[in-house]
């Protein structure tokens, strides 16, 4: 790489910075924020960014927020090169801390047991690493930095789309913490890492009777069993069975009386989902499905389809960008192959639009065993993880630009609010916009409460 030595560099930047990232790690863990409530954390993100020299902008809403490293007009060979985009998540539980640690939460009901407090300190240091690249003249083009609000709601990722954040990228990448795998290695895979997870009600209604003379009217009972035991086995036989696509009920409800045949009944369940394509069919599948079942019964049924978060499909030269760059500064012995998870992760929204990856960064105390999961009122992590997390990110992001110097920049994703004159990364020739002219850097554009 240009005769530099990325590995001694970043070796060199962890000896001079590695103990204020922990500090910063632990200050943002005993001060989370639920999803929307980020004012702090964003604003303590942007006053360090501020004081490298970098110019955040906040997201429309208050929390969350971009900057960008490098690039045009600094370096005008690059301009054609797309941006590598690089993503954190700054948001934290709605649930109490038990762990009793210096840095435990002192805020009740909130607890970063998801890790993103980790997720944000990594992207934070690999900001402040490649802003002393950019400026040595070793970053050959264009990173932006996505540190975005919500994700545990689900719709932080939206904001950023809507605020134009994914303009001129070319590739994403993001790390989510792996309590399941020790400290240093890093799980990789190819295809669907983590899962959609959809929520559907059925209604079902007749004109109800006796149960004497079902023939005479519709027995919705019976038309209820019907769909709540075809419709796992019609999706089995109708969608390919590599995308695990699945339909299970958690509530079934119908009558009052064991002679009356009821006029209405109700079926409410998931459908989990590692499969885009299917993710994307599922709804007009489901529906088709239901309105025949209903209708060789005599009965009527409404289908409610609550789309959640897609499922993560990590695009495949993305992921092997980040395994030969996580080889080139961990060591191949520090890869792994990850199993996918059913649970959700809203990253999945970016990579509807851009190529990217998600990797599993291990958090575990070697030898530990695995007495921490995410989401539980005990979890943490080891804190090396954060330097090895600042590893990986920034030989990403160095290996993904020179790899797509031949590569075209994604077309802004098509939304309405991208037109908006507020969306702070929507102009066409957007640097004096991008960073909100002169409203300094912690002013982002005014809210336009386009959700
Ligand atoms: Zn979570
Ligand atoms: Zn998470």
């Amino acid at each position: 790489m240009e005769g530099n030595d990325l590995p001694a560099d970043l070796d060199a930047f962890l000896a001079g910075h590695g103990a204020e990232m922990i500090g910063f790690r632990r200050d943002l863990h005993a001060h989370p924020e639920t999803g929307y409530a980020e004012h702090r954390t964003t604003r303590r993100v942007a006053l360090r960014l501020a004081a490298a020299g970098l110019r955040p902008v906040i997201l429309p809403k208050g929390t969350g927020l971009l900057a960008d490293i490098g690039g045009p007009p600094e370096n005008p060979s690059f301009a054609e090169r797309p941006v590598v985009a690089l993503r954190a998540d700054l948001d934290a539980l709605p649930m109490a801390d038990e762990k009793s640690v210096p840095y435990r939460s002192t805020v009740p009901d909130a607890c970063h047991a998801c890790g993103h407090d980790v997720h944000t300190t990594v992207l934070l240091g690999t900001g402040l690493f490649l802003a002393s690249q950019a400026e040595a003249g070793l970053l050959p083009g264009r990173v932006r930095l996505i540190f975005q609000p919500a994700e545990e709601i689900g719709t932080g990722a939206l904001d950023v789309l809507a605020a134009g954040g994914l303009a001129s990228v070319g590739r994403i990448f993001a790390l989510h913490c792996d309590p399941r795998l020790d400290v240093g290695r890093l799980g990789i895979r190819s295809g669907p890492i983590t899962a959609a997870c959809d929520k559907i009600v059925v209604r079902v209604s007749g004109p109800g009777g006796h149960t004497a003379r079902p023939h005479l009217t519709a027995d919705l009972v019976y038309a209820l069993g019907k769909i709540v035991t075809e419709l796992p086995a019609m999706l089995s036989r109708r969608v390919d069975p590599r995308s695990s696509l699945s339909l299970v009920w958690g509530r079934v409800s119908a009558g009052s009386a064991p002679n009356a045949i009821p006029d209405d009944g109700i079926a409410e369940g998931t459908v989990r989902c590692l499969d885009d394509e299917a993710w994307h069919s599922a709804p007009e599948l489901i529906k088709e499905l239901t309105d025949s079942v209903a209708a060789a019964y005599g009965v009527t049924a409404e289908l409610t389809y609550q789309r959640n978060v897609p499922p993560t499909v990590n695009e495949p030269v993305s992921a092997e960008l980040f395994s030969s760059a996580a080889e080139g500064v961990l060591g191949a012995d520090a890869l792994t192959h990850t199993p996918q998870s059913l649970g959700g992760e809203d990253f999945a929204w970016y990579l509807e639009s851009v190529p990217g990856a998600l990797a599993r960064l291990g958090t575990r105390v070697p030898g530990e065993p695995g007495s921490y999961d995410l989401h539980q009122p005990s979890f943490d992590v080891d804190e090396r993880a954060i330097g090895v997390g600042i590893r990986v990110m920034a030989a990403t992001a160095l290996t993904a630009l020179w790899d797509d110097s031949t590569a075209t920049a994604a077309e802004p994703p098509v939304r309405e609010s991208l037109t908006h004159a507020s969306a702070p990364y929507a102009g066409a020739d957007t640097r004096d916009a991008r960073y909100g002219g002169d409203a300094g850097p912690f002013r982002g554009p005014s809210p336009h409460g386009q959700r």
